[in-house]
């Protein structure tokens, strides 16, 4: 706690000794409109207390945090020195490359408070590692693994008083790496953006952790061979809303598509990894490119090995949905989240959920990994 406070003290200390460079000069032609950028007297981060929030009933939605990290890098760079500063809206060019073409990619993590009010952080390294082969997809320059992983450590510390209380929920962390410069013929921006912002979140779904309801769509897909599926860059999410919002008016919880040249094995869900259950057996589709690799899924992977189950990633015909004992969905956002039924043709296949569930015994090991009530073997926490 105290080596963690000196490191904050020192960046504090090193923003304030810098907050005349032309860096923050640079930064408030970037964010003109920013609320007053980071008046030093402002910083709370040194202050234990917890913010004046509604702990027993946050949900997954918006609440503006204390700070925000911001990094930059002109189109032939690497990323240098970034800076927290106040949270607040940010000013683009109308013809910034994410604006006009989409280029970006986000990542989601999330800082744990323990019993002893320390932060873990869950395997931030993956989530870093996921943006750098999502950069260069999207033709973008990426922070290092350090950068990032820094970049994480800084927002989560700036804004401690936002980690919910233990066993409340987390503090969820968006950091987006963006093309911010101006283009108008397509292609890659000249400058680019990485933005790091926090927001504590409990439950993902509005069934709170009540088992999912999902709704297959044989008509919209999310992903397509050759496409950008395998990476989380932004262009994946708005194409999914019209299948998500019509299965929402319809009382599904969320979509599962199918492969969409075949129609017929299963993929993911529109945020999150799926697993199936049957006997001693769970599997999960095969990251081909169009499957998001989740850092949840390939830690469940690896936790459900440990636990003594035969664990397969291969095709899943969306026919074996039907004699399966069990179905979860993964995703830093979501957590472990069992499935009740799925709709398909009008048919609704019913699962087994609860206490004694494959999909709750999961689930608690890796909460407890994620929390610091189960011992961490695998260095997969990182305290600050
Ligand atoms: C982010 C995401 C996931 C889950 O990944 P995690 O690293 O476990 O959070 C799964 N599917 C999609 C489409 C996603 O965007």
């Amino acid at each position: 706690m105290i080596q963690a406070r000196a490191r904050f003290a020192s960046l504090v200390q090193s923003f304030r000794v810098s907050s005349s460079s032309s860096k923050l000069a640079a930064y408030y032609c970037y964010a003109s409109s920013v609320q007053p950028v980071c008046k030093p007297s402002a910083y709370s981060a040194f202050d234990d207390d917890y913010a004046d929030e509604d702990w027993d009933n946050l949900g997954f939605g918006v609440t503006p945090t204390d700070y925000m990290y911001t990094m930059k890098c002109s189109k032939d760079e690497n990323f240098q020195q970034g800076l927290l500063t106040r949270y607040g809206n940010i000013e683009l060019s109308p013809s910034a490359g994410v604006l006009n073409y989409g280029q970006a990619v986000f990542e989601g993590t999330k800082a744990w408070r323990k019993e002893d009010g320390r932060l873990l952080l869950f395997r931030p390294d993956q989530n870093a590692i996921r943006m750098q082969i999502g950069a260069e997809r999207m033709c973008m320059p990426s922070p290092s693994i350090e950068q990032f992983v820094g970049a994480v450590k800084q927002t989560a510390l700036a804004n401690k008083r936002w980690v919910p209380p233990p066993g409340k929920g987390s503090l969820y962390i968006r950091p987006i790496l963006m093309g911010s410069g101006p283009i108008l013929g397509l292609a890659s921006a000249p400058e680019y953006t990485l933005l790091v912002y926090a927001s504590p979140v409990r439950n993902y779904f509005k069934e709170g952790s009540a088992p999912l309801n999902l709704h297959i769509d044989k008509d919209l897909v999310r992903a397509t061979p050759g496409g950008a599926g395998g990476v989380k860059s932004i262009t994946n999410y708005a194409p999914v809303l019209q299948a998500l919002s019509r299965a929402k008016n319809r009382g599904y919880s969320d979509v599962l598509y199918l492969d969409s040249v075949n129609k017929k094995n299963v993929e993911e869900v529109s945020s999150c990894n799926i697993f199936i259950v049957k006997g001693n057996v769970i599997s999960t589709p095969a990251t081909n490119g169009t499957i998001l690799p989740g850092v949840t899924r390939k830690s469940l992977i690896e936790i459900a090995g440990d636990h003594g189950y035969k664990v397969e990633e291969r095709i899943i015909p969306v026919d074996e949905l039907i004699d399966a004992d069990e179905v979860f969905c993964t995703g830093t956002a979501v957590g472990v989240a069992p499935v009740q039924t799925i709709t398909y043709n009008n048919r609704r296949i019913e699962y087994i959920t609860g206490a004694q569930s494959v999909c709750q015994e999961l689930y608690l090991t890796l909460v407890g990994i994620q929390t610091g009530l189960i011992e961490d073997t695998k260095s997969w926490t990182i305290e600050i």
